[in-house]
């Protein structure tokens, strides 16, 4: 089987790498290699940096009504290119079609918000703080800035970061997954179509080598990281001691509590969703759902037991499919000695998925849907991130022993509640440790005029993605105070001199 190698998005222009490194890049419904991705070398990475800096001085003293204007061309070319970009994220990723054009979507939302660039980057201005002064803000871009991006999302991810960047004026380096490097590259071809210039958005394939460079190049003033807990925690300290602004997104352990009033038929059907869409193979997936009391329990075991049975598992681009593969191999092996050690710690295991295979994809990293009960929070399971299709029920006697356990949980991602009760509901939001809530909605992924980020060991830095907080992180702000001569003001400054007295 012939395969082709990506080449880097440099300057405008693909770029073949001259790197003698390189990685496999799977179709994980079949197992085949499908493509190969170099790994950058350090004088490619210089050259991109070059690059960037250059786009960013025009770019970023261009008005922001024009770069809004190139916002608006993205917007019109990626709505005319979902399904291209869809196809290439489940060749590459394995979710299923109608989902990786969901992924795809979310992204795009971000370049609707991005188009209001003009407003949400103002400053305030405060009139008269002193006799004839006056103060305003200015938030300006702050040249080179990177992004580094996890396999589960690799357009909508890199969507969050890039389209806000640029936006607030900087050029941006993309240095997406390894895994699944090819939906990037149409990415860069489209921000080229829409105007951006040659040298503000790239594409920088690699692995650790790549990121290391990056973060540790003087010029790259901004790092935005999504990816495992491990490494974003190694990011934020290292870009930290190095004095760069980063934030950095890491793992997840969603619970979902599920109250005896909930509708179990409603609740049953989200957490099928939440639980086995993509896998299990995202940061807001719901990886425990815990009933409270025990009749809720038994309810919800045997509205979901059958429901996990009957998943339609196979290649994401053929029709009815409801669950694709696994990344890779190694996930595989990886999830599988989980689910052993959850067997041999006394969990129950009602569905178990390990050993299976869709007809005619024996090769492909296929996992079925797996469901574990009476899982307890000592078990392997149960600490760590899974990552993959399966749930595990924790059984809880109350509403607030449920609500603790989210709270005590390492991670604090997403968190949602199934209820009728409105009182419960409102105090499980105020008083739950975890960033992102969802009442009745199972993943609640935070819309683009809003910002996405979780808690505790889900995110390092202290500000969330995109919206808001995005223009935030992606910009640096300078104060400025101004006198004009006024001899009305004479007076004023006669009987308050405020030079002498600031000074
Ligand atoms: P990963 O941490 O393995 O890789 C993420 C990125 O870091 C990739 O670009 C990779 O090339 C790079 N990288 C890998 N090893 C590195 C190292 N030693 N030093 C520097 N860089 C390195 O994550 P993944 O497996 O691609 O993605 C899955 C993880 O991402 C899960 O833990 C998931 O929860 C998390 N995630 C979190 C969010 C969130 O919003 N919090 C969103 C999506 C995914």
């Amino acid at each position: 089987l012939m395969t082709s190698t990506y080449s880097h998005f440099l300057n405008g222009q693909a770029v073949a790498s001259n790197s003698d490194q390189h990685s496999d890049v799977f179709n994980p419904a079949t197992g085949e290699v499908i493509a190969q991705v170099p790994m950058a070398t350090q004088a490619e990475l210089a050259q991109a940096v070059a690059h960037a800096k250059d786009a960013a001085a025009v770019w970023g003293d261009m008005p922001s009504a024009r770069r809004a204007r190139v916002m608006f061309k993205l917007l019109e070319l990626l709505n005319a290119n979902i399904d291209r970009m869809a196809e290439v994220v489940t060749r590459e990723h394995g979710k299923t079609f109608d989902d990786a054009k969901g992924e795809v979507m979310r992204g795009i939302e971000i370049v609707e918000f991005a188009t209001g660039i003009p407003v949400h980057q103002n400053g305030q201005f405060s009139d008269n703080v002193a006799s004839g002064v006056d103060q305003y803000q200015l938030r300006l871009p702050l040249g080179v800035t990177a992004g580094i991006t996890p396999f589960n999302f690799p357009i909508m991810i890199p969507l969050w970061m890039s389209a806000m960047s640029l936006a607030c004026g900087n050029a941006f380096i993309l240095k997406p997954s390894e895994r699944d490097p090819g939906v990037g590259m149409i990415l860069a071809e489209l921000m080229t179509e829409a105007g951006v210039p040659a040298g503000a958005f790239q594409v920088l394939h690699g692995d650790k080598s790549a990121v290391d460079g990056l973060l540790e190049h003087p010029e790259v003033k901004a790092i935005s990281f999504v990816g495992s807990t491990p490494i974003a925690k190694y990011i934020y300290s290292r870009g930290a001691e190095l004095g760069k602004r980063v934030q950095a997104l890491g793992g997840a352990k969603n619970h979902m509590i599920i109250m005896p009033d909930a509708d179990m038929d409603k609740a049953a059907d989200a957490l099928m969703g939440a639980g086995y869409g993509a896998a299990g193979e995202r940061c807001m997936a719901i990886s425990v759902a815990v009933p409270v009391g025990e009749g809720t329990a038994n309810t919800l075991i045997e509205a979901l037991a059958p429901r996990v049975r009957d998943l339609k598992i196979g290649n994401g681009m053929d029709a009815g499919v409801e669950m694709g593969p696994l990344i890779n191999a190694a996930a595989h092996e990886r999830i599988t000695g989980l689910i052993n050690s959850g067997i041999q710690a006394g969990a129950e295991l009602v569905v178990d998925g390990r050993d299976f295979k869709p007809a005619g994809l024996e090769n492909g990293f296929f996992m079925g849907g797996t469901l574990f009960d009476k899982v307890t929070t000592e078990m392997e399971i149960y600490r760590q991130e899974i990552f993959g299709p399966v749930l595990s029920v924790v059984r809880s006697e109350s509403f607030e022993h449920a609500t603790q356990l989210a709270t005590d949980h390492e991670f604090g991602n997403g968190t949602a509640i199934f209820t009728r009760d409105g009182g419960i509901a409102r105090r499980f939001a105020r008083e739950v440790e975890v960033g992102m809530v969802g009442i009745n909605v199972p993943i609640p992924v935070p819309t683009a005029w809003s910002s996405f980020g979780g808690w505790k060991a889900s995110l390092f830095g202290d500000t969330h993605m995109y919206g808001p907080e995005g223009v935030k992180f992606w910009t640096r702000q300078k104060n400025v105070m101004t006198r004009w001569p006024d001899t009305s003001l004479d007076k004023l400054t006669g009987a308050f001199n405020f030079g002498a007295a600031a000074g």
